[in-house]
């Protein structure tokens, strides 16, 4: 059965002084998590120790990082890897999000590489895919979208597929107060599904979590989350202000 899923990305901010206060507001929350229900906090790089330390306490909780690179080790100045990740024990990886496929040309090709070496030091990824508003406006989101998810992921075997997040972020949607509606959720939720569906098999495609992204707040991510595609949210705005992000955990 595939988890459901509330995914933190904080993006590029705060001070370790604030990741302090967030990651101890979150460890002492009432959180409805469990076995199926987990909340993932994917914070930037120079917290992801703390992150780990100060939500050690219950294992529905884990972090993920933000980036990685593509290769093992070596001389790339200023990247991540794998192998570091998992020295530290992280398990989850946000790969794909929008931003980095805007500001830093993160191309479909590349990103099966960063999926692979994820996969290969057993990190999940969270893969982003979704489409931008000329996109929405012309109807073609769902080829754009299924050519995002063939290219970075179809070489997958059955059984590593499995193992990948998807989250769909619509690009209009992101930071703009502009939500998809629950029904266009939904709608490429049960798209993005079927895609996998015909290249998996159904069930397959049922083990998959598919997130959405995009301007979720705790007093839409109730209707969200209860659409039968959609299972959770990958969080950006939302996931920095506490009642917020666990009322959206607990939705
Ligand atoms: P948002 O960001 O919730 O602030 O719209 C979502 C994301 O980019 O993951």
């Amino acid at each position: 059965m595939r988890k459901q899923i509330a995914a933190a990305n904080w993006k590029m901010n705060g001070t370790l002084e604030q990741a302090n206060t967030l990651l101890d507001a979150f460890a002492s929350a009432a959180l409805d998590v469990n076995d199926n229900r987990l909340a993932i906090f994917a914070v930037p790089a120079p917290y992801l120790i703390l992150a780990k330390e100060k939500l050690a306490g219950n294992p529905y909780l884990q972090v993920a990082a933000q980036n990685i690179y593509s290769k093992k080790s070596g001389a790339y100045t200023g990247e991540i890897s794998v192998e570091m990740l998992q020295s530290i024990g992280i398990n989850y990886v946000v790969l794909g999000h929008s931003e980095r496929r805007e500001y830093f040309n993160e191309s479909n090709a590349f990103l099966a590489d960063k999926v692979n070496i994820a996969l290969e030091y057993n990190i999940t990824p969270i893969f982003c895919c979704g489409e931008p508003l000329n996109i929405r406006e012309a109807d073609t989101q769902n080829a754009y979208v299924a050519e995002q998810l063939t290219e970075s992921l179809f070489h997958l075997s059955a059984e590593a597929i499995q193992k990948v997040v998807i989250a769909y972020e619509p690009i209009w949607a992101i930071g703009t107060g502009k939500t998809a509606s629950s029904a266009q959720a939904q709608e490429m939720h049960a798209y993005i599904r079927s895609h996998f569906a015909a290249k998996y098999g159904a069930d397959v495609a049922n083990n998959i979590s598919i997130l959405y992204g995009g301007s979720v707040k705790a007093n839409n991510a109730v209707e969200l989350f209860s659409q039968p595609d959609v299972d959770g949210g990958l969080v950006g705005g939302a996931s920095l202000i506490v009642d917020e992000f666990v009322q959206i955990i607990n939705a």
